[in-house]
């Protein structure tokens, strides 16, 4: 530690994630005295457990599904099976150089960086290895962990968690995935692409259950022509070990067998016995509450990332620290929208969506002021070349904007910059479509979406 006990520093920041790092670097590049307490790595979930892990697998599947079906290309190769060791030699070297450049970052901003277990002391105070440190602010960014069921003990061999799936030695022949939201659907995939057997088990009626519908049920064809299977609409009951493995019950009688279930439920934030409560924090089910600028009841304590109730995405996470660092030093912030934000589901295919699904449009302006177009990738010449299917839906609110763009197809997330603008710049159309997109690229089809849209189909067979 670079400073003494007297140091009273501007910011103090209580985890070193995503919220908590993006709101160090921003709080230091302004000028501000910080420290950051991290009991574990520093990048926290999304860089050592969630979203850059998860999506090298989901690479490494895509080249085994590119490899098997090399010979559609007119491409000579055979697939051999998965050296799951390499393939995590390879993910672990993307974590561990990018881990490398974050350190390097937090050190170059000058940032007190203090490896810990901190727990909040005070309104302006946090305690780590038997000292105080103390700034004019603090910033709680202590994230979120694997959820279970009540009842459902998650034993990291046979019943594992997203964090025990990331680091599993072997690709299990089969494999019961509870939860079809984001991080269940990427895992199905990743081990269907490896050559396992999938069940997938959600209670909800659908696959990715709080997309657009016409989204989830073009994953759900999309998923039943690779052959992962899924039980919707369907309650889990119990799980109990076979020989071989585990069977799942389900409320509705129905049984499913595998090697291992992965338990996809959600996360939960990480606050309990950090002595928030006892700070005076205001909470709801461990979830600390915060107005439009993450500031919470007591005015020196603000919070950020999945610690708080807002959308569990990295990106948000940043979005939040960076608007806390502003806050601290005196900037003039905007609270963040957060139908704008852009969120991707990175299966294959990957679903992308922002803005407001048609239900909840037509729930806000009535079902005859909201209008939709679709269209679909069998007309985009790339999508056409790379072989994949999908759509794209916008829906717009009647002569006003677009409101909402969703999108399934491989690769579809890379797409989701030119629709974010679309919908944070409330785009009318015609504006869109007055706009070229380069052909041929997947980018086009956004653009053609807006052309349907706009009254002057081009591609379109509808
Ligand atoms: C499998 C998976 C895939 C994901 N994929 C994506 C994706 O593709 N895109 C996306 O946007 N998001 C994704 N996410 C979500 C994303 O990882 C989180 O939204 C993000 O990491 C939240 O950041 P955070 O800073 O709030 O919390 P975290 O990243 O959880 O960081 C909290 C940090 O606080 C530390 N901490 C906790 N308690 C203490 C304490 N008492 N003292 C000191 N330190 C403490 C922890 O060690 C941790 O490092 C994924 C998550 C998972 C699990």
């Amino acid at each position: 530690m670079a400073n003494d006990a007297s140091t009273v520093f501007d910011v103090v920041i209580l985890g070193g994630g995503s919220g908590g790092y993006a709101a160090a670097l921003r709080a230091a590049q302004l000028g501000l005295q910080v420290a950051l307490i991290e009991k574990n790595k520093l990048g926290g979930t999304c860089l050592h457990q969630g979203c850059i892990p998860t999506k090298a697998l989901l690479h490494a599947g895509e080249v085994a599904d590119q490899t098997r079906e090399a010979a559609g290309f007119g491409v000579k190769a055979v697939f051999e099976g998965i050296d799951i060791n390499a393939v995590h030699a390879y993910k672990d070297g993307v974590v561990s150089g990018l881990y490398k450049g974050l350190q390097g970052l937090v050190a170059s901003r000058k940032i007190t960086y203090i490896e810990g277990e901190g727990r909040l002391s005070s309104p302006t105070s946090v305690d780590v290895n038997g000292q105080r440190i103390t700034g004019r602010h603090v910033v709680l960014a202590t994230g979120s962990v694997p959820k279970s069921l009540p009842g459902l003990a998650i034993d990291g061999n046979r019943v594992i968690s997203s964090d025990h799936a990331l680091t599993l030695d072997r690709v299990p022949k089969s494999a019961i995935v509870l939860g079809g939201g984001v991080i269940g659907v990427e895992f199905a995939s990743v081990w269907k692409s490896f050559g396992a057997e999938v069940t997938i088990i959600e209670a909800l009626p659908h696959l990715a259950p709080l997309e657009d519908e016409n989204s989830s049920k073009l994953l759900e064809r999309a998923f039943r022509k690779r052959g992962i299977k899924f039980e919707l609409g369907a309650r889990f009951a119990g799980v109990e070990y076979t020989e071989t493995g585990v069977r799942a019950s389900l409320e509705n009688g129905k049984q499913v067998e595998a090697e291992l279930m992965l338990v996809a439920v959600g996360r939960g934030p990480v606050s309990s016995g950090l002595g928030y409560e006892e700070a005076g924090v205001a909470m709801d089910r461990g979830y600390v509450l915060v107005d439009e600028y993450c500031q919470t009841n007591v005015p020196t304590i603000s919070a950020v990332g999945d610690l708080i109730p807002t959308l569990q995405l990295a990106h948000v996470g940043f979005a939040e620290g960076i608007l806390v660092a502003e806050r601290i030093a005196g900037l003039k912030v905007v609270p963040i929208d957060y139908d704008g934000v852009p969120r991707v589901t990175y299966c294959n295919p990957e679903v992308a969506s922002v803005g407001i699904t048609e239900a909840k449009a037509k729930e806000l302006y009535g079902d005859d002021k909201v209008v939709t177009a679709k269209f679909n990738l069998a007309g985009n010449g790339k999508s056409k070349i790379l072989k994949t299917a999908g759509e794209i839906k916008l829906v717009q609110v009647k002569d006003g904007a677009v409101v909402g763009v969703h999108m399934v197809g491989e690769r579809m997330g890379e797409q989701v910059g030119e629709a974010q603008l679309i919908y944070n710049w409330e785009a009318l159309p015609a504006e869109v479509a007055q706009l070229i997109h380069a052909h041929p690229t997947q980018n086009e089809a956004l653009g053609e979406a807006h052309l349907a849209l706009a009254g002057k189909p081009l591609h379109n067979h509808d």
